[in-house]
């Protein structure tokens, strides 16, 4: 049967409306905008900066500052659509306020008869936008959401039981069966500017941040691009690099990844154009290609999971997984801490900690590295990484990251077998041969010779002392042995067995 695109609202027409951006910080191939300005005489555009979220955030976040700049940039994309289609004066509003009440407010204040937004599927966004809709409803008028972040979403493929997968392989296979143009085509948003609002020249500009209340990371130091110019930019550029992507993607020291992560976290890319490139070039017996796509449809499984099984945001996705103790109490703050600070002992894992705290990105490898070392070599519950990790990744995502977390832990939905312990040193010896990487990111041991910066206790005293190391001074001694601490772990994990 031929896919039919939803086009529900848009026989109505209404004479005014309101498109609320949320993580989908562009213009182009936006579906909400494309359907608001198709369905509207006059739409108005607006971006909250939720004090709901912000509040609670320490005041120098990268991911506030990367989202302060990329609502700059769909202002001034917002601008040029409009003086492009005759509509000079068309922007965006901004607030800072909690979401639903400046929602709402705003809809009242401009005399709108819909508001229109993306889907996010996220537990709280989900409360937050049926909060809106409730109170729009009350006061007649409509509130319309559209798929956008992903290309399936919640309960688009199932299996052929009627159930959502929860296995990753045959749910890819379901993924690259039913693909097809439709579902990638872009909106022409370009189209229809003309229905944009002009807005009075009055209008308040963009908050700067320290009005947000915020102030600057090293966001700009580390030169990572806002916006979607910045989005197009990262993607241009791993185009070039695509084809080699199965080859170079594991080792954190080659630039391998498109590092688009938090592009498409706040759609400043679009999903349907990165899907269809990599696509077209897998079609095409792209090897490269084809791994990068099986890495969005990884994406779209763990919507597609947290958006089908809630529970897993909180609890383990296999629930016999629960009865697990985890290691508590003082041992357990004083061996997470030194994971955080990056004070294992282990160098690969120490670099990726450093790497994320100075930079909020970590190497695909890496996170599967650290995360193993914190459940199975430390004993810490999953959850307080998960916390650590969404604090300080820029491209945080509930649904990855939950993801990510439980696969790790073997406590999700497609995770590896609990028994599979990642040795911190082999993935080192592998991955960072040369050291490369951790020599970038433990300074400190830049001078060890070869095998001796992969297990920095088993060196020579001559290596240490020539490389200027004085271990448990400069640099740590192990936190745990790895093999006991293995040990330990197939004991904790055996209750998983009984259940
Ligand atoms: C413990 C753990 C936590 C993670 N937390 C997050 C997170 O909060 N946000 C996040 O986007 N990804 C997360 N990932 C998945 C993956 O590590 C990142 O998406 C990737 O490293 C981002 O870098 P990149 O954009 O250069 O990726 P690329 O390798 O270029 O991949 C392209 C895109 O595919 C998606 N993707 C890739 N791998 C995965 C995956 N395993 N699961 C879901 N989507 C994937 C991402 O959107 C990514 O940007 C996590 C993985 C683990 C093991």
């Amino acid at each position: 049967m031929a896919a039919f695109r939803y086009h529900g609202p848009m026989q109505k027409k209404y004479e005014t409306g309101l498109m609320w951006f949320r993580r989908d910080l562009r213009v182009q191939d936006n579906a909400a905008l494309y359907h608001a300005l198709k369905s509207c005489k006059q739409v108005y555009c607006a971006f909250v900066f939720d004090r709901g979220i912000l509040d609670s955030l320490p005041r120098i976040d990268r991911r506030v500052e990367f989202i302060r700049e990329s609502v700059l940039s769909l202002d001034g994309q917002l601008q040029e659509l409009g003086a492009s289609a005759g509509r000079p004066g068309a922007c965006l509003l901004t607030a800072h306020h909690g979401a639903v009440d400046a929602v709402v407010r705003l809809a009242a204040e401009l005399g709108v008869s819909a508001v229109f937004a993306n889907h996010d599927d996220e537990p709280q966004s989900l409360a937050r936008d049926a909060a809106v809709q409730a109170t729009l409803e009350a006061e007649g008028k409509a509130f319309h959401s559209f798929k956008d972040h992903v290309i399936f979403e919640r309960q688009e493929l199932l299996t052929q039981a009627g159930k959502p997968y929860t296995v990753f392989t045959p749910y890819k296979n379901a993924w690259l069966k039913k693909v097809d143009d439709f579902y990638l085509k872009s909106y022409p948003v370009e189209t229809y500017g003309a229905a944009l609002a002009t807005v009075s020249a009055s209008r308040r500009p963009v908050p700067s941040l320290e009005e947000l209340g915020f102030e600057a990371s090293n966001l700009s130091v580390l030169k990572i691009p806002t916006g979607s110019e910045g989005g197009a930019q990262l993607f241009e550029d791993f185009i070039a690099r695509m084809a080699q992507y199965q080859e170079t993607r594991d080792y954190p020291a080659i630039k391998g990844p498109s590092y688009l992560g938090v592009h498409l976290r706040f759609g400043t890319v679009s999903i349907r154009q990165m899907a269809s490139v990599a696509l077209n070039a897998a079609n095409l017996g792209g090897e490269g290609a084809a791994t990068w796509l099986s890495e969005l449809i990884w994406r779209d499984f763990y919507a597609q999971i947290l958006s089908n099984f809630p529970h897993a945001a909180g609890n383990a996705f296999k629930p016999e997984y629960d009865a697990i103790k985890w290691e508590s109490g003082e041992k357990a703050q004083v061996l997470f801490q030194a994971w955080c600070d990056g004070r294992t002992g282990y160098p690969l894992v120490d670099a990726a900690m450093a790497q994320i705290n100075q930079t909020g990105y970590m190497h695909n490898r890496l996170r599967m590295v650290t995360a193993s070392f914190l459940v199975k070599d430390l004993g810490i519950d999953w959850r307080w990484g998960e916390r650590y990790f969404a604090e300080k990744l820029n491209d945080f995502d509930l649904s990855a990251n939950n993801g990510g977390w439980q696969w790790a832990a073997s406590t999700g939905c497609d995770a590896q077998p609990y028994f599979r312990i990642f040795n911190p040193v082999s993935q080192s010896e592998k991955f960072d041969a040369d050291g490369k990487f951790i020599r970038k990111y433990v300074p400190v041991l830049a001078q060890l010779p070869g095998k001796a910066l992969h297990s920095p206790w088993l060196a020579k005293p001559l290596e240490l002392a020539s490389a200027g190391v004085v271990l448990g001074k400069d640099y740590p001694l192990p936190i745990v042995q790895h093999d006991e601490a293995r040990a330990l772990t197939l004991q904790r994990y055996a209750v998983v067995k009984k259940a």
